[in-house]
């Protein structure tokens, strides 16, 4: 008897410090928006970086818009060990919106890569349906809501971009997926401290420069002119460099 009390105790001690574990390797990617734009910028701690984009089938974002993401990273965060990218995709979860809390969920059940000695981890979903925030005048394209986590509206993407009068579909996910790591970046006024001011007072986060890819308006993509992807302008890009980045 005495045996069997002391094999169930073994394994409840084993069972718990595995899951405490699990939860702490996991808590440091659950931090707010903006916490690990230092960790993101700089290679203080992070020398390498994965970004592990998982989109719902039929949804998957264009080679062309990840390409752009990588370059974008690379001219602007320090990863010498470099950034690399696991693309896979889920079965349609039959969700016609999403709320913020079934996108944390579908996070929570697909994510594989958390940080991991040397290396930052992100999480990036792309969604079949829109968000359950969208309106008839107003859609979100986008949302980065976790330090090291952010989705896109694919469906909404794909809509408002490939037509006449409108984007192409790869410079509008460009778009939306820096403007979208731009605040995971800490920008602006989030998580990067600013050097000048040049916060939206309308529009928190945001950037004032209308031609900045931190402008309110990236958000939807209706700054976009002459079909190219909006860059970031140099007091945000002095504000990466100031906090780790370059
Ligand atoms: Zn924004
Ligand atoms: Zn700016």
């Amino acid at each position: 008897m005495k045996k069997i009390i002391a094999v169930i105790t073994l394994c409840f001690l084993v069972f718990t410090s595995c899951s405490k574990d699990d939860n702490d390797v996991k808590s440091n990617n659950k931090k707010t928006l903006g916490a690990s734009a230092h960790d993101l910028l700089s290679e203080d701690k992070f020398d390498s970086m994965v970004i592990e984009v998982v989109y719902v089938e039929g949804f998957e974002p264009s080679a062309t818009a990840i390409n752009n993401f990588v370059s974008f990273l690379s001219s602007r965060i320090n990863k010498s060990g470099g950034i690399s990218v696991e693309k896979r995709s889920i079965p349609v979860p039959g969700n016609t919106t999403y709320t913020n809390a079934q996108i944390i969920a579908i996070e929570d059940a697909n994510r594989i890569h958390y940080n991991d000695g040397s290396q930052i981890a992100v999480w990036a979903f792309f969604a079949d349906a829109k968000s359950s925030t969208d309106t008839s005048t107003s859609v979100v394209l986008g949302t980065a809501y976790r330090n090291t986590s952010f989705v896109i509206y694919e469906n909404t993407v794909k809509k408002l971009s490939g037509g006449l009068y409108k984007p192409s579909t790869a410079v509008l996910e460009s778009t939306v997926i820096e403007h979208e790591f731009g605040h995971i970046l800490g920008l602006t006024n989030s998580g990067t401290t600013m050097l000048s001011a040049h916060e939206d007072p309308d529009h928190k986060r945001h950037c004032n420069v209308s031609s900045c890819l931190m402008y309110w308006e990236s958000e939807s993509g209706s700054n976009i002119l002459g079909g190219t992807i909006p860059q970031l302008d140099p007091q945000c890009i002095a504000d990466l460099q100031a906090n780790g980045g370059k």
